[in-house]
């Protein structure tokens, strides 16, 4: 099994990664007070409430070119990324939309930004790895994903959902592959460990340590959509990434 990589990444979007590297990305001034923190993790929850359905594309090419920040959510399939997406929105249902029977193998985009001003993107792609899917289906998705993720013009950061009693599989670690040259670039890389609440307090030490060793760049995260661990943390990340990325004009 392997990713189908597309030929090389696109030269820099100006603005849009506009730090060198993850690992020396320069910290925002933070706000120390922890009352600012809180409400900043406030304003970026907000923010991410605001989210909506935009379009949704089965190919690369039917997809809209939009000069906005747009951050991609993969995983596994059953990872709970549709959770994350959903408890990161405060939505019931937002991203199961991209389950109903026709999206599962589509790319769906939500937008984010107050009505007529729309300021970014989610991008949510099917999940990997399901059994059932036949190998032709599968392949087409590997390669689809792998071109969107390595040719995206305008991605600004890419979240990658793992469920940490599993650590990240064989698909996982392929799909790191595909994007690491863009992260090395400086595309900010997260990756949330879901399911958090399954884990013990050492368990959950291990998981981020290990993950950390293995995908080598970017920043890991604990994150239960049950007890709502790390949910503040994500949301401030993502505003962080769309902060950073060039303001971008309406796309309105
Ligand atoms: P997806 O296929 O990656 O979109 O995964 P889903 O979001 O549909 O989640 C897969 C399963 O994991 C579902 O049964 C969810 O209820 C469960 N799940 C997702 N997030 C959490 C969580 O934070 N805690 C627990 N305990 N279960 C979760």
């Amino acid at each position: 099994m392997r990713f189908y990589n597309a030929p090389s990444p696109p030269p820099a979007c100006p603005g849009v990664h506009a730090t060198p590297s993850m690992n020396d990305r320069p910290s925002r001034p933070a706000p120390s007070p922890a009352a600012d923190g809180a409400d900043a993790a406030r304003q970026a929850l907000g923010w991410l409430h605001t989210a909506r359905f935009l379009t949704t594309a089965a190919q690369l090419h039917q997809l809209p070119q939009l000069d906005l920040p747009e951050i991609a959510f993969v995983g596994r399939s059953n990872a709970g990324k549709s959770t994350a997406i959903n408890t990161l929105t405060q939505q019931t249902q937002l991203a199961y939309a991209s389950k109903k029977p026709g999206r599962t193998q589509h790319i769906n985009l939500f937008a984010l930004g107050r009505q007529g001003s729309t300021d970014a993107v989610l991008a949510d792609l099917p999940g990997y790895g399901y059994a059932a899917v036949p190998l032709a289906d599968k392949q087409r998705w590997q390669r689809v994903m792998a071109n969107y993720l390595v040719s995206r013009p305008n991605l600004a950061g890419i979240v990658m959902l793992a469920d940490p009693r599993h650590g990240l599989k064989e698909l996982d670690e392929l799909l790191l592959e595909v994007i690491r040259p863009r992260v090395e670039q400086g595309l900010p890389f997260l990756i949330l460990l879901t399911k958090a609440d399954k884990l013990n307090r050492t368990e959950q030490n291990k998981a981020l340590q290990i993950t950390r060793l293995q995908a080598g760049g970017g920043t890991v995260m604990l994150f239960s959509a049950l007890k709502r661990q790390g949910v503040e943390d994500a949301a401030l990340w993502l505003r962080d990434v769309v902060d950073d990325a060039a303001p971008a004009p309406d796309d309105e």
